[in-house]
């Protein structure tokens, strides 16, 4: 038993579908985020990093540590701004007003992240962050990078990974990250904004 473990996922394996199925979720959180939750535990002793927060680990480590601590992050806040059947199928209020504000309209915002998450070359992530004046940005962020290594605060991601989606879309990843809206619980993503919550 290591530092840190496994996240539950607040949702069943199959609660997802048809956008993301039960298989994908069984590897993506099963397989692929507990192999980094073991990797980062076995690297730890003797690192300089056993009592660091995940946090602190991505904005200081550097090789193994770094990637594997900096993919239990993006997959925490992955996995917990999904839900079966969101209530409300776009943001509402002060997070509303800055994607207008920022973007023109909803619509917009949703087609250049979905053209940042098609575009970026290999694997990685597209974020939507808030900077330190509220100012709301896209960034695509290659393998375990995460924003807050640029002093931003991460509000949104797809992960663009082909061990996302390649089990339900094959080389369709544009058609994936269209899907994905369906599924976005904005109410997660408006709590971030607040610093509400950030991985709890
Ligand atoms: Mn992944």
């Amino acid at each position: 038993m290591g530092k840190f473990s496994l996240m539950a996922l607040p949702y069943e394996a199959d609660a997802l579908q048809p956008v993301i199925s039960k298989d994908t979720i069984g590897f993506h959180h099963g397989k692929h985020l507990a192999a980094y939750v073991n990797n980062l535990n076995a690297l730890l002793p003797g690192s300089g990093f056993e009592e660091a927060s995940l946090e602190e680990i991505v904005c200081k480590a550097s090789g193994g540590i770094l990637n594997n601590a900096g993919q239990i992050l993006n997959h925490e806040l992955y996995f917990r701004q999904l839900a079966s059947k969101p209530t409300k199928a776009e943001p509402t209020g002060a997070l509303a007003e800055a994607i207008v504000r920022d973007f023109g309209s909803f619509e917009a915002f949703k087609d250049e992240f979905q053209k940042k998450g098609a575009t970026l070359f290999g694997s990685g992530w597209v974020w939507l962050s808030a900077d330190k004046d509220g100012k709301l940005v896209i960034t695509q962020e290659v393998n375990a990078a995460n924003p807050i290594q640029k002093g931003l605060t991460p509000l949104l991601t797809f992960d663009v990974w082909e061990h996302a989606y390649y089990l339900d879309y094959q080389n369709r990843r544009p058609d994936h990250l269209a899907a994905l809206w369906q599924i976005i619980d904005w109410n997660v993503i408006e709590g971030r904004m607040k610093n509400e919550i950030m991985r709890e």
